[in-house]
């Protein structure tokens, strides 16, 4: 009987064996006995030799699919994942897949539930719902044209729709979504600007490659016109009948977005994202497997999207951390493009204002085709970019006297303002103004965030909350003060300072819950808010043509953080915030508050801009032997107890002492030393070639799982860390 090598999703980084009556192609799913469970597998190869020799295997229990789910292009990526990220190639597989068929469940498209309206509902103009003011929006949108139930979902309260439906006004239905078979058809391309020279350039180097591997950087200042080359870009792809796949950071998919792709070739765009439900992540996945879909957009996971007829791979905002997974597969989204592109065979374009050091380094070195677009698109200037010295200068409400008439006067002249600071809630501390004793999580021995609102202490790192104690813990004393300021803070002290304007704040406690974040994000479009105040969140390449200010306050802390990366993600973030100012008519500036105004960084980065601060902060790496001119592998353990934790990493750097060429730092405690009650500790590996760091590794894995510390104490590898919390 044919032997079937299967990949199970289990913590073992090896293929199983089974018994079967014929030979399964692979990529086919299968369900198997594993112990006493029953596991979703998916078939490696069918051969006549046990590897194992052994007569005993089990049988394979069901097969689930006629054909393979993957293509071989996907099946070869699946297998590099697991060599490159050393993880087990049933986890790896499983991630590929959609949660629906993870399950076991059918890889044929099931119906999806619509709303849409009735034909008395289509009938009556929504005023008429009085007072109903949710309901009347809900039908206006309907009677538009009908659009998913989730969709709606992320827009309204469940109860609204219920009320429409029992008003029989909108019904439910469900049905298999009409697939665009034809979208070659109906490809239409609307009105575009004319590229400007540094444009031109960078399209034509693009569409010269289409057909085969290539991949690019477009370094491109803020709101240089990037997605304007990609548009550009990708038209001769959809004409040919190809397909693009297009990957976002975590926040940038919002419907803008999309509608920008969707307007300006007049077809169907495949949207994932993580508010969706199995089935319409499934269906997805289907049409663009069958090449149904000519444009799909998403965040980290949907590089795994399976294409009939890719065209090409663009990664925006490629600098993005979100990119990178941070548990389980700890895979590098743009590692994976690059890969995908050199297996389809298209080019792959990595655009951002902001590179990365490591893909500036590729870009620099020739392995990447550098496209730079320098000048801002349209007639938008580059914003000024400022620090201001708040050393020995009284503050109100973190700001300095200078910046608040600054603000009065943006807003005086009817545009917006944006602040950003790096902490939500409304202080990073409660301190006892009679003791000093400051409220800490007993589990990661870090101060509790004071959130007014919610009325609680919360820990920032584990989660935990607890509410705002009246008496000092150590000392009795009711003096206790918020020390320090967070978004809460700062958006009180702005509604005080500037009554007559409206002001709103975006952090993630703020954007938390469906659709939250596109409804202000529209708001402000529509100049609902003079004032926006937000952590990170703000920096995300959002298109807000009507703010010419940008504050930064309190980023002194990167300055001089221990992670070798802060620097390069502090100029990122002070390059993408001032580039939300001035991206119209007006031109915009920034300024920066600080203790350190001559820091080295500071300046190098305002007075020479991000492209020069990258290329000095890539020789310094050079001189200290990091990433990107080494690689690293960062193995991560934590125990209550730190020794053992101890005595695992040092018994895995055991496992290289041997190794030429990789050198071992470590263990040492992690940034985040403690966390929920655990000790956290590391072992850095490093090496300057990084086919001797991964063959080192894959001789040391299997030694390092037997170790008896191994199955006691939690650990995990992250090859090519990007933080070392
Ligand atoms: P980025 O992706 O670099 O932030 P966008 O492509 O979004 O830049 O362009 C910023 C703004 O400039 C958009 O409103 C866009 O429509 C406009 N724009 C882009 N290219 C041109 C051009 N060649 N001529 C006129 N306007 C342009
Ligand atoms: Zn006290
Ligand atoms: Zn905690």
């Amino acid at each position: 009987m044919p032997i079937i090598r299967v990949a199970v999703p289990v913590p073992k980084r090896q293929f199983f064996e089974y018994q079967h009556s014929s030979a399964l192609e692979p990529g086919i799913r299968v369900r198997v006995p594993f112990g006493p469970r029953k596991l979703i597998g998916v078939v490696l190869e069918t051969t006549k030799e046990s590897q194992w020799q052994s007569d005993k295997l089990k049988a394979i229990l069901d097969v689930l699919d006629e054909t393979s789910i993957f293509s071989s292009v996907q099946l070869k990526l699946c297998q590099w994942l697991s060599q490159y990220y050393q993880h087990p190639i049933g986890d790896v597989l499983h991630s590929a897949m959609p949660v629906s068929l993870r399950k076991g469940g059918s890889s044929q498209p099931k119906p999806v539930s619509f709303l849409r309206t009735t034909d008395e509902g289509q009938q009556i103009p929504s005023e008429n719902l009085g007072k109903a003011r949710k309901q009347q929006q809900l039908l206006a949108q309907l009677q538009q044209g009908e659009a998913s139930y989730s969709s709606i979902l992320a827009q309204y309260a469940s109860t609204t729709v219920k009320a429409a439906v029992q008003k029989k006004l909108i019904e439910q239905v469900e049905r298999i979504p009409s697939l665009d078979t034809d979208w070659l058809a109906h490809l239409n391309i609307g009105e575009k600007p004319l590229p400007n020279v540094e444009q031109a350039i960078a399209i034509s180097q693009i569409t010269a490659k289409i057909g085969e591997y290539a991949s690019f950087l477009i370094e491109g200042v803020t709101g240089s016109g990037k997605t304007e080359v990609y548009l550009q870009a990708i038209e001769s792809v959809l004409t040919q009948g190809k397909q693009v796949l297009i990957l976002v950071p975590e926040i940038g998919l919002t419907p803008q977005t999309v509608e920008r792709f969707a307007k300006r070739f007049n077809v169907l765009v495949g949207i994932l994202h993580s508010n969706l439900t199995d089935n319409e992540r499934l269906l997805v996945w289907q049409q663009s497997q069958a090449g149904q879909l000519p444009i799909i957009i998403g965040t980290r996971s949907a590089i795994f999207t399976p294409m009939k007829n890719p065209g090409m791979l663009i990664v925006d905002e490629e600098h993005d951390s979100s990119y990178k997974q941070q548990d389980g597969l700890r895979y590098h989204a743009r590692d994976l493009a690059v890969m995908r592109a050199a297996q389809e065979k298209i080019p792959l374009i990595l655009g951002s204002a902001t590179p990365a050091l490591e893909s500036l380094n590729n870009a620099l070195n020739g392995k990447y085709q550098h496209l730079i677009l320098n000048e801002r698109a349209g007639n938008a200037s580059h914003p000024k970019q400022q620090v201001l010295d708040i050393r020995n200068q009284p503050l109100e409400f973190g700001l300095a006297k200078g910046i608040i008439e600054r603000i009065g006067q943006h807003l005086a002249q009817e545009s917006q303002v944006m602040l950003f600071i790096n902490r939500r809630g409304y202080a990073p501390a409660l301190v006892c103004h009679t003791c000093g004793h400051v409220e800490e999580c007993p589990g990661c021995n870090k101060p509790y965030t004071l959130h007014k609102q919610l009325y609680k202490l919360q820990c920032h790192h584990c989660g935990s909350a607890k509410a705002i104690p009246k008496r000092c813990q150590s000392c009795n004393s009711t003096e206790l003060s918020a020390m320090g300021l967070g978004t809460e803070q700062l958006e009180q002290g702005l509604q005080t300072l500037f009554p007559q304007y409206t002001s709103v704040r975006i952090d993630s406690d703020s954007a938390r819950g469906k659709n939250r974040l596109n409804d202000m994000l529209d708001k402000i479009n529509r100049n609902e808010y003079q004032i926006l105040i937000g952590t990170q969140i703000l920096s995300k390449g959002h298109h807000f043509p009507n703010v010419t200010l940008v504050v930064i306050l309190e980023v002194d802390g990167a300055l001089f953080s221990a992670d070798y990366r802060a620097a390069e993600h502090l100029a990122q973030l002070v390059t993408q915030l001032a580039g939300r100012a001035g991206r119209a008519e007006k031109p915009g500036e920034m300024w920066l508050q600080t203790h350190d105004p001559s820091h080295p960084l500071l300046q190098d980065l305002l007075n020479n801009g991000y492209s020069h601060f990258a290329r000095y902060a890539l020789l310094e790496r050079e001189q200290a032997m990091l990433p990107p001119h080494t690689y690293q592998a960062l193995f991560r353990a934590q125990s209550s107890d730190p020794r053992l934790a101890n005595q695992l990493l040092m018994d895995i750097s055991m496992q290289f002492s041997y190794s030429k060429h990789v050198q071992c730092i470590g263990p040492l405690p992690a940034l985040m030393e403690k966390r929920q009650g655990k000790f956290r500790m590391q072992l850095v590996l490093s090496s300057r070639n990084r086919a001797a760091l991964q063959h080192a590794l894959s001789q040391a894995m299997p030694n390092i799982e037997q170790l008896p510390l191994a199955s006691k104490v939690r650990w995990a590898l992250d090859v090519d860390p990007q933080d070392f919390m």
